[in-house]
């Protein structure tokens, strides 16, 4: 998978992106990310990429021209499957729609900042939108690296133990089971013992309705669909 990401703050990207997942993608050539400095595709003088809203609103948008360049100046060298742009009322992101986005080669994700980007790009330009939540952050740069990040972990290969992913929330409409780890007693605290007895079938059993039990309390809306 190829990710190019535009944006007007791609230091926010630096640390992140020498995380182990991302990192572990990289060198096994899964994954590439490239980062696209929106003050490079702009004819203004002093890299200027925002100006003030039509109507008097207040704050800055986005400019067209810039952001319009380096969505061109990218598909003139590829075809992409998605171009995507992050926004607080696109649609919301969950588990569905990143194993679908993790099946694509090619994604462009548009990281907006401001007050977000001119609508003509939306309309003409961008084939998903995608919101992290109904709130609203200061740039599209952490929901990108959030889309990203979930996105990687589900190419197979990415993750080592490959059904490791496959079990956690969500996958298979449901959230994950409780987890336990050594030591078996930690100041009176005990492992349920079924998970020490070695017994596999009766293991698969208790984690099978523990993880309904605590879909039905904590996301009861996923066991009606
Ligand atoms: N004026 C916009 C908010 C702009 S926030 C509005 O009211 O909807 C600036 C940028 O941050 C957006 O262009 C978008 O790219 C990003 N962003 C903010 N919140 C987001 C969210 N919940 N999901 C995805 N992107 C978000």
């Amino acid at each position: 998978m190829r990710i190019d990401i535009i944006t007007c703050c791609p230091q926010l990207f630096e640390s992140p992106l020498k995380h182990f997942i991302f990192q572990r993608a990289i060198q096994q050539q899964l994954l590439s990310i490239h980062l696209h400095n929106l003050r490079d595709y702009t004819s203004c003088k002093h890299g200027k990429i925002d100006d003030q809203l039509y109507g008097g609103a207040a704050g800055m948008l986005l400019m067209i021209e810039p952001v319009v360049n380096c969505i061109r100046a990218l598909q003139k060298e590829r075809r992409y499957d998605e171009v995507i742009y992050m926004a607080p009322d696109g649609e919301p992101l969950d588990q569905n729609l990143v194993n679908t986005c993790s099946l694509k080669q090619h994604l462009m994700l548009l990281c907006g900042h401001y007050k977000g980007i001119d609508e003509r790009i939306r309309e003409h330009f961008i084939t998903l939108e995608i919101s992290i939540g109904d709130y609203v952050l200061s740039g599209g740069e952490l929901p990108a690296l959030i889309l990203a990040d979930a996105m990687v972990r589900v190419i197979p290969g990415v993750i080592s133990d490959a059904s490791s992913a496959l079990t956690d929330s969500f996958q298979d409409g449901c959230v994950a089971p409780p987890a336990y780890t050594r030591p078996y007693n930690f100041e009176g605290k005990k492992v349920p013992d079924v998970l020490c007895c070695g017994n596999h079938k009766a293991i698969q059993e208790w984690m099978e309705q523990e993880k309904i039990d605590r879909t039905k309390k904590r996301r009861p809306h996923l066991l009606k669909n």
